[in-house]
């Protein structure tokens, strides 16, 4: 099971490559792809099928047998984007020597030290020409090489580099791509890389949407091979676990969502986002189709339960200073259920109460997190949806170390946990 992860892990440097995964697989497995330029249709219980949103969102549905404003549905939802950084437009700075660096600009929140000095590699979907102005096609990129490095000041140069770097993220953070052998290379280096991976002429790229990446793969550590070592753990190891619930799970009375969102790491207000109304208005399409009336739909969220995924910090034996007194998970002690007095959460006694009792019933243990008191925390996706769609759920998440490093640290034990209280809740 965990080379399975790995295996998605490594082929989902970005968002759109995740979520190109996660269609794939589901195609695999029996799931239509609609489109929602199309009606939906008369839907029938049992139909499975999934609808993307512009290639970096994925909402699957496994219809019940019963309607869902009778059954409600039962819903996981994690995101597929990560911290990393972003190709700005005209990138290429030639310097000394005939170097070039890429000018990048900050996606979300990383460790930014963490990116230095370790081969990176580019990902993302290259917009080339099309039928008109308005269609363009989208191909995805993924350079399947060591390609980049965000390379360290030599400590010679900064004494001090031990007690504490403070970094530019315009400064510090440009990685190199190469040096330019002839004329003919001069400010065009990132595009012939592009053109030869995709098989495209220049002329005919008309923009990018590229980020870094690391170029070494995920991979287990620890004398029982119990650790997991991989960037994006946060949140693809959600969506993965969330996937293989879905294709294991029988189909039931009840309606089962697998909703993926892009977005998350910069706040989820984009029309991919949670934020967004893609998934209430598929519910709603769905409700309508299976029973004639918009109040379907409001039923159907009153009977609901919600599974907000997201990655939980994991106690960190170096710093147990920054851990709540009687509340820090620790790496295989199984699924994490957050909560927050200020309700950046959305789980409550009730929604917990619900999840823990399905992580019994599935037989996995299963942990509770609350922050410091003195430490604000993050924030995650359930209360952004639930602020659209007033659902009952709970946030929980495997826990994990170094959250936003390019190279996290998780549990191999809590990912089989993961995948088996999914499969129960969906069940
Ligand atoms: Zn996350």
């Amino acid at each position: 099971m965990i080379d399975r992860l790995l295996k998605f892990l490594d082929a989902s440097p970005v968002n759109f490559l995740a979520a190109k995964q996660l269609s794939d697989a589901l195609s695999q497995a029996g799931f239509r792809r609609l489109d929602p330029c199309e009606p939906l249709g008369k839907v029938k219980a049992g139909d499975q099928f999934f609808v993307t949103k512009n290639d970096s969102s994925v909402c699957a549905f496994r219809l019940g047998r019963k309607p869902m404003a009778e059954a409600g549905f039962r819903m996981i939802c994690a995101h597929c984007d990560s911290p990393t950084f972003r190709i700005k437009p005209n990138a290429e700075i030639a310097c000394e020597g005939g170097l070039v660096k890429l000018n990048t600009e900050v996606y979300g929140g990383p460790i930014m030290s963490t990116w230095f000095d370790r081969p990176l590699t580019l990902a993302g979907r290259v917009i080339v020409k099309g039928d008109d102005a308005l269609s363009p096609r989208t191909l995805l990129l993924h350079v399947k090489r060591p390609l980049l490095q965000i390379s360290n000041l030599a400590i010679h140069f900064n004494r001090q580099v031990n007690d504490g770097v403070k970094l530019s993220k315009q400064k510090d953070m440009l990685p190199l791509l190469g040096i330019i052998t002839g004329e003919l290379e001069k400010g065009n280096l990132l595009m012939n890389v592009i053109c030869g991976e995709l098989d495209v002429k220049p002329a005919d790229v008309l923009d990018f949407d590229l980020y870094l990446a690391d170029a070494t793969p995920a991979c287990t550590f620890g004398v029982h091979d119990e650790f997991i070592s991989s960037g994006r753990l946060d949140d693809l190891s959600m969506c993965y676990a969330g996937l293989e619930a879905l294709l294991a799970a029988p189909s039931g009375d009840t309606t089962q969502v697998l909703a993926i969102f892009d977005n998350e790491e910069t706040g989820s207000q984009t029309k991919q986002g949670a934020g967004s109304p893609f998934l209430a208005s598929l519910l709603k399409r769905i409700a309508l189709s299976q029973s004639g009336t918009e109040e379907a739909f409001y039923q159907a969220v009153e009977r609901a339960f919600m599974v907000s995924a997201d990655n939980a910090h994991a106690w960190h034996p170096n710093y147990p200073e920054k851990y709540d007194l009687t509340n820090h998970p620790v790496l295989g002690g199984g699924p994490v259920i957050k909560f927050n007095a200020a309700q950046k959460y959305a789980s409550d006694a009730v929604s917990a109460a619900v999840f823990a009792e399905v992580c019994r019933e599935a037989g996995v243990p299963c942990q509770r997190f609350v922050n410091h008191s003195d430490v604000a925390g993050g924030s995650t996706l359930g209360n952004i949806l639930a602020s659209s769609i007033p659902l009952r759920g709970v946030d929980m998440g495997n826990a994990i170390l170094a959250m936003h490093s390019c190279r996290e640290t998780g549990s191999v034990a809590d990912h089989e946990y993961c995948v088996r209280a999914f499969t129960r809740f969906f069940s």
